[in-house]
């Protein structure tokens, strides 16, 4: 996870940051030289992390030798963007920085393969008297080493953006891609104190993405279950396939592409609901459900589900900029079995197959999910406004 470059803006603005995804279309050379800076930031990882762990075993101290220090042993190294190699050392020196930090969520720094992890480099961007080091040009993207790489933009950055660096990434059906980071200042927004009428609470739900306390639901475009439907006939053509053969190597080309689709529908699903909530509601609450967790759910392969954590840091941001509030409560609240009405805290909870339910106390009926939003609803918006007091008690003291 690489480090947001940390800068001070002037008074009354913030800086923001934009990033563009546009489709890379390298030259043979290039493509060559991409091939090669991504075996060095593998190669240089895994030498930097080996040494730092040895040399914690020796010296119980925490140290990360910079890149220079292999170019005698590799000159390979001297041959790619110096630039790519000195964010490796800053990914790591970050990767440990989160560990030590929170050790349960971000766990310990891994060695990198070139079967299981992806393919990139990050460089950033240095103004110097003659020019900027990385640009944009009509059709391209200029980067050192590489020169100028045919690049096909389906957005434009604005003039005032300034471009901080830029990520390289080959996937696996074999398409180049960058994301190129901007940053930008822009007036600080006025914080927005949260309303329930212009507040929305939203829990995450298996079946319909989210179900907000309004009853309105996401429900995951049916185009999002087609594709995986056809992976899955991929996958099983796959097994019953001869490894090696022609068709085979077509097929296994077909699963990867149909994979990226699937990743970028996804992604666009995502973007697009956040923005809509973020634009159409003032505040909105939701669980803090473990991102932990999220992840083993995309082991085991619901894809959707898997992207809830980017949802919530989507909506985090798009609401940030507006001086609105993400408000996140805590996950071991009983927000299911809480009847919304009447306040009664049922004894076990409701079954997951139980679409709705009576509350024994005051008789209403609640749709489950319905529900538990209303609560996370109440929940959020008491803990805001409890933490908005203490705010103006400190004030006025
Ligand atoms: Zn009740």
């Amino acid at each position: 996870m690489p480090r947001k470059p940390k800068k001070q803006a002037a008074d009354g603005k913030t800086i923001q940051y934009a990033t563009l995804k546009v489709r890379l279309y390298p030259n043979e050379t290039q493509v060559e030289l991409f091939e090669n800076t991504f075996g060095c930031c593998r190669y240089i990882w895994n030498h930097m992390l080996a040494d730092q762990q040895r040399f914690y075993l020796e010296t119980d101290k925490h140290f990360i030798p910079t890149p220079a220090k292999y170019k005698k042993e590799a000159p390979f190294l001297k041959e790619v963007d110096n630039q790519a190699l000195i964010q490796e050392h800053n990914k790591l020196s970050q990767a440990f920085r989160v560990f030590f930090k929170d050790p349960g969520h971000f766990g310990y720094p891994n060695f990198k393969k070139k079967k299981t992890d992806r393919d990139s480099f990050t460089a950033c961007n240095h103004e110097f008297e003659s020019g900027p080091t990385i640009y944009t040009t009509q059709d391209g993207i200029r980067m050192t080493k590489a020169g100028i790489v045919r690049a096909k933009f389906s957005r434009r950055p604005q003039a005032w953006w300034k471009l901080r660096r830029v990520t390289v990434e080959k996937t696996k059906s074999g398409k180049f891609y960058c994301y190129i980071l901007y940053e930008y200042e822009v007036k600080t927004p006025e914080p927005i104190v949260p309303v329930p009428e212009t507040t929305l609470g939203l829990k995450y739900s298996m079946g319909h993405f989210y179900v907000a306390d309004s009853g309105d639901m996401a429900d995951p475009p049916h185009w999002l279950k087609q594709s995986q439907d056809k992976l899955t006939k991929i996958q099983k053509r796959l097994n019953r396939m001869e490894p090696g053969s022609k068709n085979y190597q077509e097929a296994v080309q077909k699963y990867r592409e149909l994979h990226e689709h699937i990743a970028n529908q996804r992604r666009d699903f995502i973007h697009k609901e956040s923005s809509r909530i973020a634009n159409g509601w003032d505040a909105v609450c939701m669980r803090g459900d473990s991102m932990g967790e999220m992840s083993q759910r995309l082991k085991r392969g619901n894809a959707l589900e898997a992207g809830f954590g980017m949802f919530r840091e989507c909506l985090r941001y798009k609401l940030a900029r507006q001086g609105k509030p993400l408000i996140i409560v805590d996950r071991y609240l009983p927000t299911t079995r809480t009847c919304s009405t009447c306040g009664l805290v049922l004894d076990g909870e409701v079954p997951y197959k139980k679409r709705l339910w009576q509350c024994p106390k005051c008789g209403a009926v609640h749709n489950r999910e319905i529900n538990a939003a209303k609560n996370i609803k109440a929940q959020g918006l008491a803990q805001y406004l409890q933490y908005f007091d203490c705010q103006e008690l400190r004030e006025s003291a």
